[in-house]
């Protein structure tokens, strides 16, 4: 680590273009999944602070929002740059604070928080407008794009980096003045990513940091009436909350999802069972995108079973996750440990067979080593099938058809990512068409998502509105403005 940037720190919040103490000077430790210990402390920070800072945020929009977007591209070139240079400190504070394995995971997330930055700068640039006719010919038209002014962000812990950045980046790109919210369980990586890429040199006031307790901040900043617009990620719960809270606001909501992944009988059942590690075990599981529920034909099912289970015995390695050969860290927090033993739980009590985990494992410095878990005879009655388990979790239910795939996966009612396995690619555009998922892909896992594409849930089902990815935040925070010219 640079002795200029590190994780080991008392961190405050970041408003108006200042490190400071929040108002209450309260304390919260940041503890490590990993090791137990306490590796940081972060601001509890309260509706006052909130308030200041949307107080920034407002009287740095104006100015921020009428500059060239070819000055804020070069401003987030920046922010991209500062962050590539830091990948080491960043990708060790990410292990340290979230939990995921360094050598697998970390520098990836930091990777692709690079690119988020670049990816915002170039399409700043490019959103344009248009000169529509007027009915009357001595008028002329002008229509193009004005940002919403003064945009919140609230970001989960499971992506700390990213989840965050795939939103607030394109949204000061498209000249918002910004407001995040991290999860308080990542607050001290997220604290340490703002203190590397503010040097970029944002105006004061235009990109604000504040750290607490989500039901408090997070709460806060919605209902707060100079907010115009929210960017959410997280679960549907909390989803729900904030539809209501900021009610009114332009809002972007991607939460949670079960991730349905179907294998059919003329499936390449290799590459689907390695497909498997990917899609349950990246990130313990704790992904939107994860493989959570594992519909397999019953011709195949117990093929199928035993390379996964081989699979996993050979690639999964759970432990620290500084060591290079660790393939799976720890759950991140207590509660999503309980929700992992609870599901397997009911799975096992409704009549599941445990193959392999199913357990916490022992021998760590904390209780959140997670086994991976894999599960045979799943009904659509258990938890692990119904809900998001968000844990290293194989649950497998047998069905007899693609379109009994289909309806199961409809009557869930969530609605972001699926996968497909067949070797017949008509067969899996079908099933892609008539699942209700914004997102689908064809022999490849759930959990594969290129960030320049437009990503998010249905509308009209649990796993949100709104999509992020490419240019789709700066639509969505921005509007379109008409001018008339009367000559
Ligand atoms: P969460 O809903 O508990 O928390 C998310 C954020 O909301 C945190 O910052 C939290 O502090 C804040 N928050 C909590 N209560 C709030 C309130 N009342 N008002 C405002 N903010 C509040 O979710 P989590 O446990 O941090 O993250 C896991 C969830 O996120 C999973 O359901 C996962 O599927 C979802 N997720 C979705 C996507 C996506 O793109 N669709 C991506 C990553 C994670």
């Amino acid at each position: 680590m640079t002795a200029q940037h590190e994780l080991a720190r008392d961190w405050g919040l970041y408003i108006d273009g200042q490190w400071q103490a929040s108002n209450s000077r309260d304390r919260i430790p940041s503890v490590s999944p990993s090791s137990g210990k306490v590796i940081a402390t972060v601001s509890m920070g309260s509706s006052v602070d909130i308030d200041k800072a949307v107080e920034a945020a407002r009287r740095a929009s104006r100015s921020w929002a009428s500059a060239s977007p070819f000055y804020r591209a070069e401003v987030m070139n920046k922010a991209s740059q500062l962050i590539a240079a830091e990948r080491e400190v960043l990708a060790r504070a990410l292990s340290d604070d979230q939990g995921k394995p360094l050598v697998s995971e970390a520098y990836d997330e930091v990777d692709e928080l690079v690119l988020y930055f670049s990816m915002a700068a170039e399409d700043a640039k490019r959103q344009s407008g248009s000169m529509p006719h007027s009915i009357d010919p001595t008028r002329r038209v002008l229509q193009y794009r004005v940002p919403l002014g003064v945009v919140g962000v609230i970001s989960p812990w499971n992506w700390p980096y990213t989840m965050g950045a795939e939103v607030f980046a394109p949204a000061l790109a498209a000249g918002n003045s910004v407001i995040w919210v991290p999860a308080p369980s990542t607050a001290a990586c997220s604290a340490l990513l703002v203190e590397i890429f503010v040097e970029a040199g944002f105006p004061n006031g235009v990109f604000n940091f504040v750290t607490g307790l989500g039901a408090v901040v997070g709460d806060a900043l919605c209902a707060h009436p100079s907010v115009d617009g929210i960017g959410f990620v997280g679960s549907v719960a909390t989803g729900e909350k904030i539809a209501y809270r900021a009610a009114g606001k332009r809002q972007i909501l991607e939460l949670g999802g079960n991730g349905p992944f179907v294998v059919l009988e003329d499936a390449n059942l290799e590459k689907a069972a390695k497909a498997v590690m990917d899609a349950s075990f990246l990130c313990a599981g704790q992904s939107c995108t994860a493989g959570e529920l594992f519909l397999v034909q019953r011709s195949v099912k117990e093929e199928f079973l035993e390379m996964v289970v081989s699979l996993t015995k050979e690639s999964i390695h759970l432990g620290d996750p500084f060591l290079p050969e660790t393939t799976m860290g720890p759950l991140n927090n207590e509660a999503c440990a309980n929700k992992f033993d609870e599901h397997v739980k009911d799975a096992k009590a409704k009549g599941a067979r445990v193959v392999q985990g199913g357990m916490r494992e022992g021998g760590f410095p904390t209780t959140l080593y997670a086994q991976a878990t894999i599960l045979d005879g799943v009904n659509p009655d258990m938890l692990i099938a119904s809900s998001e388990t968000f844990g290293p979790v194989v649950p497998i239910l047998e069905i007899s058809s693609d379109q009994e795939a289909i309806e199961l996966v409809n009557r869930f009612g969530f609605g972001l990512t699926s996968a497909v396995f067949t070797s017949d690619l008509a067969r899996g555009l079908s099933y892609a068409e008539s699942v209700d998922a914004g997102w689908v892909n064809v022999n490849a896992s759930t959990n594969l998502w290129e960030s320049h594409l437009p990503f998010g849930g249905r509308s009209g089902t649990l796993s949100g509105r709104g999509r992020v990815g490419g240019s789709s935040v700066l639509d969505a925070f921005s509007e379109p403005k008409v001018v008339i010219l009367q000559l």
